[in-house]
């Protein structure tokens, strides 16, 4: 029987789709030693790209199944990854702490039950009276801003990791092929990825990473899978009230359900996540903004410097996200609706140990 170390060095595995999935796929699997060959007509294009990149991990109410295991281990794995891609990119990091606000009370009650019952000293409520407080609700204009936050999360520059990613994967020497994969064929005990241009890719192994469009390579009467897209939006928003300073508030911050990052004095991005659509429709301005019982006066006199949506796929009849291994040497790894960032590591992790058994 051949050593471990002789499989890995041989063995050759195909992943398809190179948004955050697909690539951080290929790290860990060609920091195992295999060799890695990615495909994707339109890396830049997809929801990966258009990400805010916040972690939220510790801060997940429902603290047990697998949804908050995925979490916990990504929350473990993201320091130690860091400290691995800062070698290719030192500009990469974890901007810390991460916070969550509402306005509506009884959300407010959970959110102190939690913490209360959690007993986590990287958890806390914040003060009333404390100055983070004061400039949240004077700046948005209102008096009832509550919140917990989160040292254990924060936000990553999706961008930024995507192309720290690339630099890491080119000095590997990682094959990638600007292609679609149109059909996937077991012949012996060879996968057959066939491109639209009618290449065929031999491998060992297949990993689909290909969000949505997972479903249309696999023999969907046999396993059932049914993913549903799901858009996320986001915009970027000049102000140009000289009395508001954005950057008197928090790096990053939920407040009722939008993610908000102010990127510079007069300059905020704000997205949502929760939309069940492909098209982004015209009120973008008024859906991402209207987040208050009453929108602040220099909110609605903003103006939408960029605007940029992605699509998402979201499992329909089973949680997110599908990490199944269908037959052998066939791996999906797909159904992102949300937290693909956070949950990257743990998610290839889990991939990297099925291969593992499976060349054992
Ligand atoms: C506005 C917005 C904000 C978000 N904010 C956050 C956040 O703050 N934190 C967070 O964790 N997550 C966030 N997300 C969610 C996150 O972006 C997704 O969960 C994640 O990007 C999913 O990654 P993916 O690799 O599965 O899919 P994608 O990034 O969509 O990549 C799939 C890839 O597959 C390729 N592909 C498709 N078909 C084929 C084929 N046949 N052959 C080859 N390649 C193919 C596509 O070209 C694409 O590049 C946000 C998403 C959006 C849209």
């Amino acid at each position: 029987m051949k050593s471990l170390k002789e499989n890995f060095q041989k063995a050759h595995i195909v992943i398809i789709g190179s948004g955050i999935i697909g690539k951080f796929n290929a790290l860990e699997l060609s920091e195992l030693g295999f060799q890695v060959t990615i495909i994707d007509p339109a890396q830049f294009q997809n929801s990966s790209n258009a990400a805010l990149g916040l972690l939220m991990g510790n801060m997940y109410q429902k603290r047990r199944g697998r949804s908050w295991d995925l979490r916990k281990q990504s929350i473990e794995l993201w320091p130690k990854w860091i400290t691995f891609l800062q070698k290719f990119n030192c500009e990469l990091d974890i901007e810390k702490p991460l916070i969550q606000l509402t306005t509506n009370e009884e959300k407010f009650k959970k959110f102190e039950k939690f913490i209360n019952e959690n007993n986590d000293l990287n958890l806390q409520i914040i003060k009333n009276d404390s100055k983070i407080i004061k400039n949240l609700n004077t700046t948005f204009q209102t008096k009832n801003i509550k919140g917990i936050v989160s040292h254990k999360d924060g936000r990553i520059d999706a961008k930024t990791l995507l192309k720290t990613l690339d630099t890491y994967l080119k000095n590997k020497k990682v094959n990638f092929l600007k292609e679609e994969i149109i059909e996937i064929k077991k012949s012996k005990s060879q996968w057959i990825s066939r491109t639209r241009n009618n290449e065929k890719i031999k491998s060992d192994m297949v990993i689909l990473c290909n969000s949505l469009k997972a479903v249309n390579l696999i023999d969907n009467l046999s396993y059932n899978i049914v993913l549903k897209p799901v858009l996320g939006q986001a915009m970027e928003i000049n102000i140009s009230d000289a009395e508001v300073d954005l950057l008197s508030l928090p790096k990053q911050f939920n407040i009722n359900g939008k993610n908000i990052i102010p990127k510079s004095k007069n300059k905020l991005i704000i997205g949502s996540t929760d939309e069940y659509s492909t098209k982004p429709e015209e009120n973008t301005f008024e859906k991402l903004t209207n987040f208050l019982d009453k929108k602040p006066n220099w909110l609605t006199k903003g103006k939408i410097a960029k605007k940029w949506f992605g699509i998402r796929s979201r499992p329909d009849g089973e949680p997110s996200p599908i990490m199944k291994n269908l037959e052998n040497g066939l791996i999906i790894c797909t159904g992102f609706y949300k937290n693909g960032i956070l949950l990257a590591p743990a998610c290839s992790k889990w991939v990297a140990n099925e291969i593992k058994s499976y060349l054992c």
